[in-house]
């Protein structure tokens, strides 16, 4: 179903300012924003899209977005965040929230039935068939973001889900790829992507990996359970394929510019003309594969883990990279300490198998606090 209306939830990020510029160019209308701080510039975006009903996390900041927004619904809080998207008359949510605090919106938007267009693969990762189940339950489509998983959603159109053998997803490999050691790594050298442009727990986690593996766990659930192998292609030109059982292998290509699959999240079943540019061919000359270095970056090996323990598991991973990410961005840990935390935190966890939400959430909350006291420990043993 072609979106008409939409609330984009994380709407000042990187995936959200290029959503809004997809809303615009192709009359998208824009019913709810949400941001976790910047208010100025969701003052300016609800302004510019006639927007009525926004939502600011920082709840120190609506006062001041009161102001500037003097005829709207202002809200703040998590439950009123939810609430928001489940009564807005949207009917798609575009979740491009980073971290697990994207779960609860997207939760919520599956619950009223809007589709979810997802960029948030921590709600995956987090709480993987449960997020599969719900939307079935409400007869919702989760349509991906991500590149690598627009890829493979185009990959498998109009071909027998059966005949799948395998996932291939594409790793660009990051800024330290093929890098004799990753000592003494700074922030800024990794916030250096060589070929995306991405907010910055993102673009971190592609440095250290961490995003192919909480791709891949994304990837394991959204196309029913298919065996995935990860691929590093230093272009990132291919942005997924799909291998079927007579060795025949679809492959989706683009420049990596994240409007094209942004904007096949709102448009499909339909195609519309992009700003995104075209692939020249001859200028690449040739394109390049290697296998992943999953021993140097061990957040990939330490996600299909979580992966193959299965339960809260990948939550866990989740909720302690974000607190490592964070620690490493403020100087306070060094890049090769992010495994460490993570994998410590992990094995200090009671796995639950059968799990529920309220699960997910509270091991979201237990991992956070867990990571964080490892820090403080390690803090304090310097
Ligand atoms: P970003 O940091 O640029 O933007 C994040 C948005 O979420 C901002 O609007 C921010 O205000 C909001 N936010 C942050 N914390 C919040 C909180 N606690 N409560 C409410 N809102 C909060 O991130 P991004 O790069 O746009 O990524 C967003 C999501 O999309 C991530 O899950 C990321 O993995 C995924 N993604 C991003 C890209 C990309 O090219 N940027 C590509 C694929 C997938
Ligand atoms: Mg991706």
């Amino acid at each position: 179903m072609q979106t008409k209306s939409v609330y984009i939830a994380g709407s000042t990020g990187s995936i959200g300012t290029q959503a809004l510029s997809v809303c615009k160019k192709h009359g998208i209308r824009v019913v709810g924003l949400s941001c976790g701080k910047n208010f100025r510039l969701l003052a300016e975006q609800a302004k510019l899209f006639g927007v009525k009903k926004v939502h600011i996390g920082d709840a120190g900041a609506v006062d001041n977005l009161k102001k500037l927004l003097p005829d709207c619904e202002v809200l703040t809080g998590e439950d009123a965040l939810a609430e928001q998207i489940y009564h807005s008359e949207a009917d798609t949510l575009l979740d491009a929230i980073v971290g697990s605090a994207g779960l609860k919106p997207a939760v919520s938007g599956i619950r009223s039935g809007k589709k979810l267009a997802l960029a948030n693969k921590e709600t995956i990762v987090c709480a993987g068939q449960l997020i599969m189940d719900l939307a079935e339950e409400h007869g919702v489509t989760v349509f991906p973001v991500d590149s690598e998983h627009s890829a493979i959603f185009q990959c498998l159109l109009g071909n027998n889900d059966r005949e799948v053998k395998r996932i291939l997803l594409t790793a660009s490999g990051g800024p330290f790829f093929g890098r004799e050691s990753l000592d003494g790594i700074r922030a800024e050298d990794a916030l250096k992507h060589p070929n995306w442009d991405m907010g910055q727990k993102i673009t971190i986690d592609s440095a250290t990996l961490m995003n192919k593996g909480l791709e891949v766990i994304e990837a394991y659930h959204l196309f029913g359970h298919k065996p995935i192998k990860v691929l590093v292609h230093r272009e990132s030109i291919i942005h997924s394929m799909v291998e079927y059982v007579d060795n025949a292998i679809m492959a989706q290509l683009g420049t990596p510019d994240m409007t094209i699959p942004i904007q096949l999240s709102l448009t499909y079943p339909n195609r519309m003309e992009s700003d995104a540019g075209e692939v020249d061919f001859v200028k690449l000359g040739t394109l390049s594969f290697f296998e992943p270095d999953v021993e140097k970056f061990r957040c990939l090996q330490l996600a299909f883990d979580a992966l193959k323990t299965g339960g809260t598991m990948p939550c866990v991973l989740n909720g302690a990279n974000e607190i490592a990410v964070d620690a490493f961005l403020h100087g306070k840990i060094g890049f090769t300490d992010i495994p460490k935390l993570i994998e410590q935190t992990m094995n200090a966890h009671n796995v639950i198998l059968d799990y529920t939400l309220d699960d997910v959430f509270s091991q979201d909350i237990w991992a956070k606090e867990y990571a964080r006291n490892l820090l403080s420990a390690w803090e304090q043993n310097k």
